[in-house]
């Protein structure tokens, strides 16, 4: 089985341009903004522009996508006017992911922002099923680091949020991300509690729910429900977290998409490099 990681890249001069950078740092899957990540805008792309960059994925063998959603999405919001613009701009983005031939698009849930935790679970399972899902593309719900009233922090969360949906579970996945987890107090660098950690996560989601893992180091302690991702082994998970992650049986076919800090110590390309040389 082809070992599938790859990193979070810009798509700025062209969606397409987003391979070749890809090819850069050695990765063959990956991951894209439809837009820019801090406004409501989601590019609209035309039938040529999804088939180049198809084309261009394939050339390369760079495989799956996924189209990471705006950080201003909300869907667990008591808000009716953020809930619509969330709504609308998650459907813009499923929109892009269909055309470019993108298999995944995945989004933070949300937070209540003092609704409470009930109210804030039928909202984002309410906002599922008002999204009008591509047949070629799977929704992706993204584990949180959970600081303040954001959901999503455990996989009892995420479960929830799947159930109270009456959106067919083949259309709806989740995106675990390692330095979340971490955040949210999963021990993930001993041997012990990713074992733990794997059970949770068979026992609430089914390891088949999980499509894509986002790989960052931690720059906080464990359970500090901080989101500063880190470099791969200079963090708080460190080498022996994601040498279990990247040894581990139940998660081999998933594709690893980094999101590492780009102003930092390492590229792209030496945490990739970083994570194939752990991978026995
Ligand atoms: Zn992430
Ligand atoms: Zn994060």
């Amino acid at each position: 089985m082809t070992f599938r990681i790859g990193a979070h890249v810009s798509i700025s001069g062209g969606v397409e341009k987003a391979i070749e950078r890809q090819e850069d740092e050695t990765g063959n899957c990956g991951q894209i903004f439809a837009g820019s990540p801090r406004t409501w805008s989601v590019s609209e792309y035309s039938d040529e522009e999804g088939e180049k960059f198809q084309e261009a994925m394939k050339e390369a063998d760079q495989k799956p996508y996924v189209i990471h959603s705006t950080y201003l999405v909300n869907l667990a919001t008591p808000k009716d006017d953020l809930f619509e613009k969330s709504l609308n701009c998650l459907q813009s983005e499923l929109d892009a992911a269909s055309k470019l031939g993108v298999k995944y698009v995945v989004f933070h849930p949300g937070a209540h922002t003092g609704s409470g935790r009930e109210n804030g679970l039928d909202r984002i399972a309410e906002g599922i099923d008002k999204l009008d899902i591509p047949e070629n593309v799977t929704l992706l719900l993204e584990n949180t680091a959970g600081k303040g009233t954001t959901l999503g922090k455990s996989m009892g969360d995420l479960r929830e949020m799947m159930e109270r949906s009456e959106t067919d579970n083949g259309n709806i996945g989740v995106c675990l991300d390692t330095c979340h987890a971490h955040a949210a107090g999963y021990d993930l660098k001993s041997e012990e509690g990713f074992k733990d950690f794997l059970q949770e996560v068979e026992e609430d989601l089914g390891i088949d729910k999980v499509k894509v893992l986002h790989l960052n180091d931690s720059k906080d302690e464990i359970g500090s429900e901080k989101d500063n991702h880190e470099d791969i082994g200079y963090g708080n998970i460190g080498e022996e977290g994601f040498s279990n992650i990247v040894n581990s049986k139940e998660l081999e076919d998933k594709p690893m998409v980094l999101e590492t800090p780009s102003d930092n110590r390492a590229s792209y390309k030496e945490n990739i490099e970083k994570l194939r040389e752990l991978r026995k």
